[in-house]
This record gives C-alpha cells, sequence and structure tokens, in this order.
C-alpha cells in the first residue's frame, strides 16, 4: 500500500535565500584579493544543506567545507567532488577510500592522517597546520617529516581561535602559518573563517572559509552593516483559548494572569531547539506585532499571549524573534549554537 501523502507540516524555517546570496558576495569582496569558499558543515549551520548549497554554488563559491564523511553525499547532489574538503579528514582506511571514489579533498590533520591518504594511493588533499587552537591540526614540527612532503596539497589551511577579539593570539598564529606557508608545498593558503576576513589582507591568503556570517551570524562589530539575517523560525497556531485572571500557563505554573487573557499555543518547543532559556522571555511576531512567550517553553508547545493580536486563529503562522546577534544576547547562547540547535522537525 503506497503510504498516505504527509499533511503539511505546523513548523518550518524561512529561509531568506538573497540575503544567503547577499552575504556569501559580501564576505568574498572583504576577502580582498582572495575567494570565499563556504563552511557548510552540519547541514549548513542548521540551514539546510540542500538549501544552502545550490545558493552559495550560484552566488559563486567554488569551495565548499563539510567535517564529517557522512556529510559528503548530501552536498555532491549540488556541487561537484572538486569543490569539497572534509575538515575532519581520513581517521580510518574506509575513509581515504572513500574520498578517493568520489574525489573529495581530505584535510590531512596529522602524519596518522598523510601516510592513510598516501596508503590509499594519495592525490590531491588540504593541509591543516595547528598554529595555537591545539585542536586538530599538524603541529608546526610534524611540517618538516618526508610523510609531508609526499602529499600533493591544494589548500594549506590554518584556523583561528580567536578572531572575533582583540587577541595577541591572532598575530601570533598569523605569523606561524605564514611560517608553514614557507615550509610546505600548497597550491593555495587560508586562515580566515568570518571574524578573521576582518582582520585584514595578511589573513585572507588565496581563500576564506566564512561559516557563520553566511547564515546571518554576526561574529564581530566590523560586520554588523554587511551581513542580513537568513534564517526565520515559523511556527504555526494550533489552539487558542481565553482564561480568567489567576490562571496559571505551563508547567510549574511559573506565568500567572493579572488579567483576562486571550492565549495561544505555537508549534514549537525545546525538541526543536527552542530551548527553555526563551521562558518568559521569547518574542514571536504576526505581521510585526508583538507575540510575547508567556510560561516554559515545553518540548512541542510554546504558550503565546495574544493580547496584542486577538484575531489570531488556529492554523495561523506566527515568525519567531530571531536576529542572531540580538537572540544570543537575550539568550546566553552563541550565535552557533541558535542555529545549530533549530531541528529536524522545521521543514527547510
Ligand atoms: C567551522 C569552520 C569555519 C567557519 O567558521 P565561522 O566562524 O563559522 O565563520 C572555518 N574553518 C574551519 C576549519 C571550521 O571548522
Amino acid at each position: 500500500m503506497m503510504p498516505p501523502e504527509l499533511p503539511p507540516s505546523t513548523l518550518r524555517l524561512s529561509i531568506d535565500r538573497e540575503a544567503l546570496a547577499a552575504n556569501w558576495r559580501a564576505l568574498d569582496r572583504l576577502s580582498g584579493r582572495a575567494r570565499a569558499g563556504a563552511a557548510v558543515k552540519a547541514d549548513a549551520y542548521g540551514v539546510g544543506v540542500a538549501v544552502a548549497a545550490p545558493v552559495l554554488r550560484d552566488a559563486g563559491a567554488e569551495d565548499f567545507f563539510v567535517a564529517h564523511w557522512q556529510e559528503v553525499p548530501a552536498l555532491l547532489a549540488h556541487v561537484s567532488a572538486a569543490c569539497v574538503s572534509v575538515l575532519h579528514g581520513p581517521l580510518t582506511a574506509a575513509d581515504a577510500a572513500f574520498a578517493k571514489a568520489t574525489g573529495v579533498r581530505p584535510v590531512i590533520n596529522s602524519l596518522h592522517q598523510a601516510q592513510l591518504w598516501i596508503d590509499a594511493g594519495g592525490g590531491v588533499c588540504d593541509l591543516m597546520v595547528d598554529t595555537g587552537i591545539n585542536r586538530i591540526g599538524l603541529g608546526m614540527a610534524d611540517l618538516t617529516d618526508p610523510l609531508i612532503g609526499r602529499l600533493q596539497v591544494d589548500v594549506l589551511h590554518s584556523h583561528l581561535a580567536a578572531a572575533e577579539e582583540d587577541s595577541a593570539l591572532n598575530a601570533a598564529q598569523q605569523s606561524r602559518w605564514n611560517t608553514a606557508r614557507g615550509m610546505v608545498q600548497h597550491k593555495r593558503a587560508s586562515l580566515a573563517n568570518s571574524a578573521g576576513i576582518m582582520l585584514g589582507a595578511d589573513y585572507h591568503g588565496e581563500l576564506t572559509r566564512p561559516g557563520l556570517a553566511l547564515y546571518g551570524g554576526v561574529p564581530c562589530a566590523a560586520l554588523a552593516n554587511e551581513i542580513c539575517q537568513v534564517v526565520t523560525p515559523e511556527a504555526a497556531l494550533i489552539q487558542v483559548r481565553d482564561i480568567a485572571v489567576g490562571e496559571c500557563v505551563g508547567y510549574n505554573a511559573t506565568f500567572q494572569a493579572d488579567r483576562p487573557m486571550r492565549i495561544g499555543v505555537a508549534s514549537l518547543g525545546y525538541a526543536d531547539g527552542y530551548l527553555r532559556i526563551w521562558s518568559n522571555k521569547g518574542m514571536l511576531r504576526s505581521m510585526g506585532r508583538p507575540v510575547p512567550v508567556i510560561g516554559r517553553v515545553s518540548m512541542d508547545m510554546t504558550v503565546l499571549d495574544l493580547t496584542e493580536v486577538p484575531d489570531l486563529r488556529e492554523g495561523d503562522w506566527l515568525a519567531v524573534d530571531y536576529s542572531l546577534p540580538e537572540a544570543a544576547a537575550t539568550s546566553g547562547l552563541s550565535q552557533y549554537e541558535l542555529l545549530t540547535l533549530l531541528g529536524g522537525r522545521f521543514t527547510r
């Protein structure tokens, strides 16, 4: 039997494709003589790689970064293998064989990974040198190992630990990355993430790797006027009701009505990434009119004060206030978390 057609969802992410393309173009322009690539790991930071990759590709991006091998097939539906680098590199011979079979580039992060890649037959790869974040990447001392000389390196990467801050670490990392550029044969060099682009030409090399700012994040003040919001979570009202003075709302009765109120329930909860931090604090909107969250956010539902929007009915849609810089300031979550939290029940 054919499964019945699913009814429409009550939860969706509105993605402003124009804004996404404009953000990439702005970051590419701000990268000066370097080209901007695009970090599309973690399902394009939660935006959905099937939505984001074609937009970024059509805007002009030619270099795409994922973290896991498991993220490769979804990306290859939209861009060619020569455009894809896998940041975590190969952990096993199976990973290296997968890279060979698909044609995507592994980012080599250690001598162990260099050996795996050579054992798999080698070919063009990227290299990550650790210049101070002490996460993954080859140490500076590893670069003189004969194994490294046997690699065919397209992009020589390093990654900044505090690009969004005025930190002495930035210049120290830039200097080590420059030294690495003199030690390893490579075609292109890359250091900057979104915030790193704003540190200037010395940080650009031939390729930059923005992620957060593509999707509307503003990691540093210098980007504030360059970046547009891309993502707006939207939820449908699933119930409308009236409550009397003194009645309470939600788990643990953290909201009590001080007047007769019209309230509504949105189909959105912490299981969707709308965390309990927004309890009695978050704001939704209907055509610009404010619809505040009242009571605790629960797993699948959020209760709203409909005082300013008494005309709303079941099935009407509301937009969540989700400007990333403001939402981060209000919630205490990072802009990265706010994006990547958005769950699988949103249609994208
Ligand atoms: C995630 C990531 C980026 C993108 O960083 P943003 O701060 O989101 O711009 C760039 N480079 C590497 C190695 C990454 O892991």
